[in-house]
């Protein structure tokens, strides 16, 4: 439990170093083993969190070194799900879009229900938490963003929302046997495609259905139309949402403003894609958003954080620099609520 006002944290990934990188490359081409990658993964996980312990941030992740990306990784774990060759994105990457509801067997794709067989994340958070005293998140992707960055080979969407949430279900009841006290569920999918909202709301409501008080239960939107998902978006079971909020000028600001934010509102305190810059992010700046963010909810109610994942950071020491910059920041607006002596 971590108690101070503005509690600082990140979305989960943080950038791999090149060493990792093509380890992972070797290992895909088979040139080394499981072992020889795991090792440097949880190598580079150690120092992940002595750093997030250095700075001072509140709530730790595990960086997410051992993932390729948020879908396929789990796309890989779970049973009845597959991943195809390369796929490129509308914003012009190449990532490989995973099957939902089936096998690929050469260019044939025979259909299978999706199901959980095994802990997928359990032992990388336990390694984690086992390194610190403070929080880690364990951090898992929600099944509408599952169904709606892969291949449904389902007869409905449906049908794979719902077989999807039954396989992430146990996933979350592992963690929390193993300990886990914060799980954010990432969503992104809800904000690109509001009209499946009540959809993905009945999946999310299945695997939380009940386990409420057992857990933190958070989230993770990426940009989007926000414009058309909130105020409803509250009505998630989730206790804290994390949102772009640095990324175009606080999109979230006049929609809280009209309709009160009723949950904890972890703020996107600087842009994560802003790949022309250079330069590390400006203290004054985070302090401005987040004393906006101050407007919209109390301080017992805000968390502060990039606004996305940092995977694709320009690189490792900006981003640990603009991590350092993010926590001082915050650091010094919570100091203005400690009583004057
Ligand atoms: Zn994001």
């Amino acid at each position: 439990m971590v108690n101070v006002l503005l509690p600082t944290t990140t979305i989960g990934s943080f950038p791999k170093s090149k060493e990792l990188k093509k380890l992972r490359k070797a290992y895909d081409e088979g040139k080394v083993g499981k072992e020889v990658l795991e090792a440097k993964e949880y190598e580079e996980t150690v120092d992940w969190i002595r750093f997030q312990e250095k700075i001072g941030l509140d709530y730790l992740v595990d960086g997410e070194l051992y993932r390729g990306d948020m879908i396929a990784y789990f796309a890989e774990n779970l049973q009845g799900c597959d991943v195809s060759g390369l796929v490129r994105s509308f914003e012009n990457f190449y990532y490989r879009r995973p099957v939902i509801g089936g096998k690929l067997q050469g260019t044939n794709i025979t259909r299978e229900k999706v199901r959980w067989t095994q802990p997928i994340t359990v032992d990388r958070w336990r390694f984690a938490q086992s390194l610190t005293t403070r929080p880690v998140k364990a951090i898992l992707t929600g099944p509408y963003t599952m169904l709606h960055w892969s291949y449904n080979m389902y007869n409905s969407k449906e049908q794979a929302l719902e077989d999807l949430a039954k396989a992430i279900r146990p996933e979350v009841l592992a963690l929390i046997n193993a300990g886990a006290k914060n799980i954010q569920i990432d969503e992104p999918g809800i904000s690109d495609v509001p009209q499946d909202f009540l959809l993905a709301k009945k999946a999310i409501d299945h695997i939380i259905r009940g386990l409420e008080g057992q857990a933190t239960f958070e989230t993770h939107f990426c940009f989007g139309h926000y414009n058309q998902i909130y105020p409803r978006v509250l009505d998630l079971p989730f206790q804290v949402y994390s949102f772009e909020t640095a990324n175009r000028g606080f999109p979230m600001y006049p929609l809280i403003k009209k309709s009160p934010f009723t949950k904890t509102l972890c703020l996107g305190t600087f842009d994560v894609h802003d790949e022309t810059n250079p330069r590390p992010i400006k203290k004054e700046d985070v302090k401005a958003l987040i004393l906006r963010g101050l407007e919209l909810v109390p301080p017992e109610r805000l968390r502060t954080a990039p606004d996305c994942g940092l995977k694709t950071a320009r690189s490792i020491e900006l981003t640990r620099e603009n991590l350092r910059i993010m926590v001082e920041a915050t650091r010094e607006v919570r100091d203005s609520y400690k009583p004057l002596s």
